[in-house]
């Protein structure tokens, strides 16, 4: 039995050491061998080095260095298509996953599970608008998905070679693994966890890319938007359509009390752009999206890897 260690690299000089060390003493204690893909997502700081070395000393560590930052997900993938494991282990590499979880993990996995997920408990030394945000995220994602995809949940996980397989075969280009995952179905199970401070350096992370990120999960697995901005222009319609009637009527038959009234005309111009404006923009969200899939652009350029 081989397992594959993805772990997806940004910036991450001053953990790779431990995190290595953290694998291999469990790796080393497990009954199987393991290969490592360190995929270098266009890190600006020693990263790179630091995985050479550790190749050349260690054959079972492999990597692939994109040409440029890519983010997250794409790293994650492109460790997916190259990965030979029979099973496969998505792991962060700040150490916020802790790397003695995969024990637990491939216990269960032994049992009969396909996939065996890492479910945050509580997550320690994130600032209060992540986890709120996060939190929310997750909700709203569950409420308006048809597919099942598990809250407070990331990617840390362990999974069948069915499963990589059927990913591999995906061709979404905005990816949302975890959501990928949960669609592809097979039986899933979690460990729970603490969810430690990152060991190390900064997020890579930004706001931007977690807004990215959460469009990407929402547009991916769910219509409710498109359908929110038809409702919306439905509803507004009528009540605007009610408003017409009602003005051109005072206008003619209450003409004694009848003000022209600039405030009405403001609110009600200012709050249809605004609504109109609100469900362009949903519309583009998805277009964005298809345009993506249609340009079918490479999902990453490798500059150089040490793989066959
Ligand atoms: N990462 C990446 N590309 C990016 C951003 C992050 O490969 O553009 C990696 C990062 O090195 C880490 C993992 O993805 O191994 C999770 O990122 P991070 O810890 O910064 O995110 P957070 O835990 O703050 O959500
Ligand atoms: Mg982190």
């Amino acid at each position: 039995m081989l397992l594959s260690i993805i772990v997806p690299i940004y910036n991450e000089e001053l953990n790779i050491a431990l995190l290595y060390q953290r694998l291999k003493t469990i790796l080393v204690s497990m009954p199987l061998s393991y290969e490592f893909i360190f995929v270098n997502d266009g890190s600006k700081d020693q990263s790179l080095n630091l995985i050479k070395d550790i190749s050349k000393k260690d054959f079972t560590v492999k990597y692939i260095n994109f040409s440029r930052n890519f983010g997250h997900q794409i790293a994650v993938s492109a460790g997916i298509d190259t990965c030979k494991g029979d099973a496969v282990v998505i792991i962060d590499a700040d150490l916020q996953d802790p790397p003695e979880l995969i024990k637990d993990m491939y216990e269960k996995y032994k049992l009969g599970f396909e996939v065996v997920y890492a479910k945050r408990k509580k997550r320690e030394g994130e600032s209060f608008l992540k986890t709120f945000t996060a939190k929310l995220f997750y909700r709203l994602l569950k409420t308006i998905t048809n597919v099942e995809i598990p809250v407070d949940t990331g990617d840390f996980r362990l999974m069948d070679k069915k499963i990589v397989d059927v990913l591999k075969q995906m061709p979404e280009k905005s990816k949302f693994l975890r959501g990928q995952i949960s669609w592809i179905g097979f039986n899933q199970t979690f460990v729970e966890y603490n969810r430690d401070e990152r060991h190390a350096g900064t997020t890579g992370y930004t706001y931007k890319k977690m807004f990215r990120f959460a469009l990407d999960g929402i547009t991916s697995f769910s219509n409710f938007p498109l359908k929110l901005a038809t409702w919306v222009g439905f509803i507004v319609s009528l009540l605007s359509f009610i408003l017409i009637i009602w003005a051109v009527y005072a206008r003619y038959f209450k003409t004694e009390t009848y003000v022209d009234g600039w405030a009405s005309i403001m609110v009600s111009v200012l709050f249809i752009g605004g609504i109109q404006l609100l469900c362009v923009g949903i519309i583009g969200e998805y277009i964005i999206r298809i345009i993506d899939n249609v340009r079918n652009r490479p999902l990453y350029v490798i500059k150089e890897t040490n793989m066959a």
